[in-house]
């Protein structure tokens, strides 16, 4: 049984990943602002939990290490977006999608991987965006800190192996409460139509890749990005 820390795992994407490991049989904690929004498995403890408060972040791992004695596998996943054109948007509201979606997952990761550099072992994971790769209208700051996680996985990567692996995962258009908070019945239908799969992905879409990721089928998988976005991006 492996110890798992997702963050945003209240919700969505990290509600399916959280589920998916402890349906496996792995004991997972989610740091999550909010509880639940469906119930979960017993497997799977909700810490209340800001990623933007590093210390606050850090306690919680230390915490979590202290009580299952390792951490094998972190998903810094929490993220917000916020819909804004460049010339309306707010510097608070920009500091706070880079302290959530950004410095995020960089204080999650740095606090799990100085438990896993003494453990000589441990996977750093998090979820992206296709649209860290390409320009996205209304959404400059979100897109810009999606670009920044790859970048972080690829240093973070170089400077922790051969003992850690660090990996993110791109998702094209998933159906989330986030996502349907922005669409109109019209958009999801517009949407569907310039994906070549003809839909969006699921949250267990998501999930299933994350679980592979963190597996020994991935073992020589470190440093990079992985799209899963039925082809939206593939012509571009
Ligand atoms: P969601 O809104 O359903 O879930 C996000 C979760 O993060 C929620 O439970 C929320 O409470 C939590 N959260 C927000 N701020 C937090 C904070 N400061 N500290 C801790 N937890 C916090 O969204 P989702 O669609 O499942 O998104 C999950 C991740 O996937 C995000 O990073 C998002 O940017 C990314 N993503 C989503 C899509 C998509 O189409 N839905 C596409 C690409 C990437």
């Amino acid at each position: 049984m492996r110890t798992v820390i997702i963050s945003g795992g209240s919700s969505g994407i990290g509600w399916a990943t959280a589920e998916r490991f402890a349906s496996g049989g792995d004991q997972v904690f989610n740091l999550d602002v909010r509880a639940p929004t469906e119930p979960s498995n017993p497997a799977v403890s909700w810490i209340e939990n800001d990623v933007a408060d590093w210390s606050a972040v850090r306690a919680a791992v230390t915490r979590v290490a202290e009580t299952t004695g390792t951490v094998d596998v972190v998903i810094a996943n929490a993220g917000i977006s916020i819909r804004h054109g460049v010339l309306e948007l707010t510097e608070a509201d920009v500091r706070r999608v880079v302290d959530v979606n950004l410095l995020g997952v960089l204080g999650l990761w740095q606090a799990a991987a100085d438990v896993m550099v003494r453990q000589r072992a441990g996977v750093l994971l998090a979820t992206a965006s296709v649209n860290g790769a390409r320009g996205y209208p209304l959404y400059a700051d979100y897109n810009a800190t999606k670009a920044g996680i790859v970048a972080l996985c690829r240093t973070f990567a170089l400077e922790l192996s051969p003992w850690i692996r660090v990996a993110c995962v791109s998702p094209g258009a998933v159906l989330t409460p986030m996502q349907l908070a922005e669409y109109t019945p019209a958009m999801l239908d517009e949407v569907n139509a310039r994906i070549p799969a003809g839909r969006h992905a699921s949250p267990e879409e998501i999930a299933g890749a994350f679980h592979y990721l963190a597996s020994a089928e991935a073992s020589f998988l470190t440093g990079q990005e992985l799209v899963i976005d039925g082809a939206e991006t593939a012509g571009a």
